[in-house]
């Protein structure tokens, strides 16, 4: 699953003040029960659930090498029964942590033991127009009648939830799917890229369905019916102007104006314990407890949200980076040269997650 962080108490620009910290996608449940077209997760071999020992030592080193954002994926996350001593754990080392789910396992009395384990947010997957297409594509039937209901209880126990929307032909109309979310009782939403080509990490969110095959004018039509609702803000859409203006220029075969960040400032853990730069390729950089030398490299490969979509924060915080060493050293004229319309751009983005609550 991907990841994205919304917590109404924090603030995006705390990160401008204490340096670039990492944001990385953790797998706590290599595996899941639900049957959706569009992941291939249910299909995983070797299952495995990261311990709570484990994840405590991945926590302890995420900490050192500087992380400020742990997102606890899975598969399906809640299949880890100590999710809640995990997070719990994390936030005493002063992790922001987000987790995610698609709602079957939630109930009343799990979403007040994430509240009370200092969880900031937890994401919800939905994806179509239709209530029944929904359904029938996750495997799980009365799901979104589910969905509604445990959307109550993480209210009612102060836990910040969001829609994670797949793109995918099931949603065949953006406002109206939108007004689906709001039923649903949902008030923010973000929009993932359709993964459809095999991921070359152990990450397997990506399927061959047809609901992901997209031509780049699908995609770019899309992409313009997302900002308009964006923009009508009838409900908060999560993603980034310049990460949503990005991805139309990628599925348009044009190169996207912020650039990857992946393996410097996101990187994605698996339930091994190994850190790849992003789950989209097979390089490993290491395992917990390694001397890492993280840095980005100029790829293009693909659009995966959880590291293309914060492309302008991260360009934000690496030029704060640039232009702070910079004085340190006496060369801040590189750092200068990045305060042009890039910046201003990434720094209204960052601007909108705040006033958002949501970074
Ligand atoms: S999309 Fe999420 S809920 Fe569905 S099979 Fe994959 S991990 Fe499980
Ligand atoms: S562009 Fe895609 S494949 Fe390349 S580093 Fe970024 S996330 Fe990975």
């Amino acid at each position: 699953m991907p990841s994205i962080l919304v917590n109404s108490a924090s603030d995006p620009f705390h990160f401008v003040r204490n340096g670039g910290k990492k944001m990385v996608n953790f797998t706590v449940t290599n595996f899941c029960e639900a049957t959706c077209v569009y992941c291939s997760f249910h299909k995983q071999e070797k299952k495995k659930i990261v311990s709570f020992d484990e994840a405590r030592m991945a926590i302890d080193y995420l900490a050192e090498v500087n992380t400020g954002v742990l997102s606890l994926t899975g598969g399906e996350p809640l299949l880890n029964p100590e999710l809640p001593e995990i997070i719990e754990y994390a936030r005493s080392k002063n992790l922001i942590v987000i987790t995610g789910t698609n709602g079957r396992l939630l109930t009343r009395s799990l979403a007040e033991r994430l509240h009370d384990a200092g969880l900031n947010a937890i994401w919800i997957s939905y994806e179509s127009n239709e209530r029944e297409d929904f359904e029938r594509n996750r495997g799980i039937p009365g799901l979104s009648q589910k969905i509604a209901q445990e959307l109550k209880h993480l209210k009612e126990a102060g836990v910040n939830a969001f829609a994670i929307a797949l793109i995918n032909k099931s949603i065949t109309d953006v406002p109206k799917f939108v007004e689906t979310l709001l039923d649903l009782g949902f008030d923010k939403v973000k929009f993932d890229y359709p993964m459809n080509f095999e991921l070359a990490s152990t990450y397997k969110g990506w399927s061959d369905s047809p609901l992901l095959a997209y031509s780049g004018m699908e995609m770019e039509e899309v992409i313009s019916d997302i900002l308009k609702v964006k923009a009508q803000g009838r409900i908060k859409v999560i993603n980034p102007l310049g990460g949503l203006l990005g991805a139309k220029d990628f599925y348009n075969g044009r190169v996207p104006e912020f650039p990857c960040f992946a393996g410097k400032y996101i990187l994605y853990l698996d339930a091994n314990l190994d850190i790849y730069r992003c789950p989209a390729l097979s390089e490993k950089l290491g395992s917990v407890g390694d001397d890492i030398e993280f840095g980005c490299r100029d790829c293009n490969l693909c659009y995966y949200q959880g590291a293309r979509d914060f492309g302008s924060f991260y360009y934000l915080l690496d030029t704060l980076e640039l232009l702070r060493r910079g004085i340190w050293k006496g060369e801040a004229i590189n750092g200068l040269r990045r305060l042009d319309r890039r910046f201003l751009r990434a720094f209204l983005d960052a601007d909108d997650l705040r006033k958002s609550g949501v970074q």
